[in-house]
């Protein structure tokens, strides 16, 4: 099917490029010309595992193109995808003026009946002003064409996108109309030779789901955290109290790791949206405003710790921390809301230098962070490490738990390893030599 995506980001980019591999004739269109010309290049403007494979096959086959041009990429395609940008307004909800710009551009142009899919995460009521707004340009340009508005959000994780994409634990089509659901339906026949995966629903339900989703999974981490502060002060081990619980078939292992809080493009955005959405229409949102409070608490607790540890050394002012990890979890290079940025700012803020190393993350890190000269970007983990009082673990990469620590241990001035996924064991770190202070685990424990 011909197909166009509008918005050539972490998602649409991946989406685009996954129909292409299923066969379809896709055109990823965006505004950002730079992006266009680098894409039309050969070049990928995003990290992303086995992306760039997909990308350049589907380009060589001829099954993927990348334009601005709103009338070529509409005009060719039965379905237009939209998967812009969704962030927050100043006051949590949800900006929807790109997804109604993108809309406006493609009924702009329309001469033939489309169906117009979002895909970006949007408020419920969203697919309603998605119609509106096309209808009132059609109406100016004075035509009848028929269109339809459907809701297809999109569940896949950055860092195992493709995979995600390619195998998707479920696609949910909210449509009101069953000829519309059909075409989606064909569009995903390739992706689940099983159709119980696909999820028919109506509109409404389908933009809540999304919504939903994300703020279980982040509920389940700020729950965790919370676990984790109270096991600390009362001498109990979260990661003993994660397998106990865990292992419990209604609870499950998944999404109850404590750590330096979530961030990313998603979570805390679409948390806000839906506390906004819910006071909009009379529901106080009490579970969903903690979740976003223990959160941005979460964010703080490292950088807190480690003002406690050296107050006793003489104050974290002209102490130099390396920071191993930037982008807000592992295989991405996405910095948004990462709370490497709350970390190295309250360590600025305090007067310490820090050493800063992410494996892909540091372009986008570069872009948010100020010029400051007690900022050092390293060529590795090791280079972060050289003379450091203290290493903070802020993203869990695999190669952080492949190094030699011993070594790394000789080459820095202090001895502290502030771990904030929990990747190491206190016993171990101990006879290294390290001071190790990890998320939720009581000091005596953590020596032990
Ligand atoms: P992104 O910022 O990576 O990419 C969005 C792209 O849209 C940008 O390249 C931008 O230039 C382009 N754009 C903006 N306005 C446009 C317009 N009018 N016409 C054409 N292109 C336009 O964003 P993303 O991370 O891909 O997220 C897109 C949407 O998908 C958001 O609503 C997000 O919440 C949702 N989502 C994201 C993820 C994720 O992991 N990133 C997962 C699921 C859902």
């Amino acid at each position: 099917m011909q197909i166009l995506i509008i918005g050539t980001g972490y998602v649409g980019l991946v989406t685009g490029a996954c129909f292409a591999e299923m066969g379809h004739s896709v055109t990823c269109l965006d505004i950002d010309a730079g992006k266009i010309e680098r894409l039309q290049n050969g070049e990928i403007p995003i990290y992303e595992p086995g992306l760039e494979e997909i990308v350049k096959r589907n380009v060589k086959q001829k099954r993927l193109l990348f334009t601005t041009d709103y009338k070529k990429g509409v005009s060719k395609a039965k379905v237009c995808f939209i998967a812009v940008p969704t962030p927050s307004r100043d006051d949590g909800s949800c900006d929807l003026s790109y997804v109604l710009s993108a809309a406006r551009s493609v009924a702009e142009v329309m001469t033939e009946p489309k169906i117009v899919v979002n895909k970006s995460t949007v408020p419920v009521g969203t697919a309603a002003a998605v119609r509106g707004a096309i209808s009132e340009v059609l109406v100016r340009r004075n035509l009848t064409t028929s269109f339809d508005v459907v809701s297809n959000p999109e569940f896949l994780k950055e860092g195992a996108a493709v995979q995600d994409c390619l195998k998707p634990d479920r696609i949910v089509i909210g449509s009101d109309s069953p000829k519309t659901t059909e075409v989606l339906k064909e569009i995903y026949s390739a992706f689940t030779l099983s159709h119980d995966k696909i999820l028919c629903m109506d509109v409404l339900s389908a933009e809540m789901t999304k919504y939903a989703a994300n703020a279980m999974l982040a509920t389940r981490i700020s729950f965790m955290n919370e676990i984790a502060q109270i096991c600390k002060q009362v001498g109990a081990n979260v990661n003993e109290v994660r397998k106990g619980i865990g292992s419990d078939s209604r609870i499950g292992y998944s999404f109850l790791y404590p750590g330096v809080g979530y961030g990313g493009s998603c979570f805390p955005k679409d948390i806000r949206a839906l506390i906004s959405k819910a006071k909009e229409v009379g529901v106080e949102p009490s579970i969903l405003e903690a979740v976003d409070a223990v959160n941005l608490r979460q964010k703080k607790l490292l950088g807190k710790q480690m003002i406690g540890y050296f107050s006793k050394k003489g104050g974290l002012n002209g102490k130099t921390v390396a920071v191993w990890g930037l982008s807000f979890k592992p295989d991405t290079d996405d910095m948004r809301e990462a709370p490497s940025i709350e970390l190295i700012e309250q360590l600025l803020k305090e007067g310490a230098k820090v050493r800063l190393f992410d494996p892909v993350a540091m372009p986008n890190a570069k872009k948010m962070l100020p010029d400051n000269d007690r900022i050092t970007w390293c060529s590795d983990e090791v280079d972060a490490a050289t003379g450091a009082d203290a290493i903070a673990l802020m993203t869990e990469w695999k190669q952080f738990r492949l190094v030699d620590l011993e070594p790394i241990k000789e080459q820095m001035q202090g001895q502290a390893f502030f771990d904030g996924r929990n990747q190491y064991k206190p016993a171990e770190m101990k006879g290294k030599g390290f001071d190790y202070i990890s998320v939720g685990v009581p000091d005596a424990l953590q020596q032990k």
